[in-house]
């Protein structure tokens, strides 16, 4: 029966691409016709049909407070009723700069010393590469297969044919030439990066990473692999970039990075990228670093980087309220309320007999159908991938949203409460039965 989702999924197509405006939006790998939201409120988002749903998508990650909080919703209206954007510098900026620099510190490290504000994550691992780049006078660049940084050019390549061979365009459109300037090496594999740069140290500018990857589904990162990565990096000259832009401030109110530091792996990346939670839903995003390094953007160095909309006014607004308001109550929080579903989703699927891991890196986790936690792509992949058609399907049908990809992290807020939870708990029966039989 044909719902006003369908009706406008319908009409979408035809006035947009795929009816979407980021493709995994579209149900691509789990069929079925997106649900298109028209409110969101706490842990709960309502669809065009007027359908309630316990959301696990938070927006990808950024309303970790849950939706609309309402401290941030008067904070972005403030800001609206003094003006939307102005293209001139403004208090707020200076005020959520101080914010980042302040509470990325952790083991007597503190890896940010400035910040420059962007409006989308892309557009902060796109400028830490160029200012890797200027940094250094190199060109070449390690990233690690099933690590997604945004869509850049450079940053859309697929692994060549060898460990040290250069990459090959990652989709129509990237300029054989643009990859070329980039290695992709299994996640994990230390070897292969110690080999690119055996091949090649003295032209790569930088190794980007995710501080904990969660676009092949969440891995746990080995023990020790980001501080050897930053180790290789500097010997030969070259950043570290670390991309936190799902994990900054999610994880840990110093990110990934200070979780890790915190658990005794203290490294120092060069350039820490975010987004998502520092805009609390807003469109913001930033790179941070010593000064030295972020020093040589413009107007002080020459490494060109702009924005009309960069800083804008209502996205600061909520950068600023969302990270004053995530207090450490607000990470026990989530945390808690990671285990529980942890807990309850297991439970369901070992009723079952479905194989299963669920990795997780603080208060982020994921599910994979395979019976060990994967650590490269290639492993990831090898998974029961087809049990998680009917699972989602099942979980929506009883009034789960999740991420509509087995490669997606699950995200939760503050604000999934006692009742948002049972509701989770509630819904995976069901849905493991559904898995079991596929
Ligand atoms: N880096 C990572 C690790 C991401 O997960 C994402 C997006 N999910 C990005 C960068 C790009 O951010 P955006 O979608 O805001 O451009």
């Amino acid at each position: 029966m044909a719902d006003r989702n369908d009706e406008l999924f319908a009409h979408a197509r035809d006035v947009i691409p795929g009816g979407v405006n980021s493709p995994v939006r579209a149900y691509g790998s789990v069929g079925g016709t997106p649900r298109f939201l028209a409110s969101a409120r706490g842990a709960y988002v309502t669809d065009a049909a007027g359908r309630e749903y316990v959301d696990l998508v938070a927006s990808w990650g950024p309303a970790l407070l849950g939706h609309a909080h309402p401290d941030v919703v008067a904070a972005v209206q403030d800001a609206a009723a003094r003006g939307l954007s102005f293209g001139a510098p403004t208090e707020g900026e200076v005020r959520l700069a101080q914010l980042v620099a302040d509470r990325v510190q952790a083991g007597g490290l503190k890896p940010v010393e400035e910040v420059r504000l962007v409006s989308t994550g892309t557009e902060a691992t796109m400028t830490a590469i160029r200012l890797a780049r200027g940094v250094t006078g190199r060109d070449l660049l390690v990233k690690f297969d099933g690590n997604y940084h945004g869509h850049s050019d450079g940053l859309l390549a697929a692994a060549g044919s060898g460990v040290a061979t250069l990459a090959l365009p990652g989709t129509a459109g990237v300029p054989a030439g643009v990859a070329a300037e980039t290695f992709v090496v299994p996640y994990g594999d230390l070897d292969a990066v110690r080999a690119a740069f055996a091949a090649h140290g003295e032209r790569i500018a930088a190794i980007i990473v995710e501080a904990a990857p969660a676009n092949m589904g969440v891995v746990e990162p080995p023990a020790g692999f980001n501080r050897t990565l930053a180790e290789i990096a500097h010997a030969a000259g070259a950043l570290l970039i670390l991309d936190e832009v799902p994990t900054g401030f999610r994880v840990h109110p110093a990110g990934m990075w200070g979780l890790q530091v915190e658990a005794g792996e203290d490294y120092e990346p060069d350039i820490i990228t975010f987004g998502k939670v520092i805009g609390g839903g807003m469109p913001l995003a930033a790179l941070g670093g010593k000064r030295a390094v972020m020093e040589y953007l413009a107007p002080v160095g020459p490494v060109y980087q702009a924005g009309t909309l960069s800083g804008n006014p209502l996205s600061v607004a909520a950068g600023i309220a969302t990270l004053e308001l995530a207090t450490p109550e607000v990470y026990a929080a989530v945390d808690a309320a990671a285990t529980t579903v942890i807990d309850a989703l297991s439970s369901a699927l070992t009723a079952e007999g479905v194989a299963h891991t669920i990795p997780r890196v603080g208060t982020l986790f994921g599910l994979a159908f395979l019976d060990r936690k994967p650590v490269s792509y290639e492993e990831a992949k090898t998974q029961d991938a087809f049990r998680f058609t009917p699972f989602f399907h099942s979980m929506l049908a009883s009034g789960v949203n999740l991420p509509p990809s087995i490669f997606e992290a699950w995200f939760l807020t503050a604000a999934h409460d006692a009742e948002a939870l049972a509701r989770i708990a509630d819904a995976l029966p069901a849905a493991a039965k559904a898995a079991a039989a596929a």
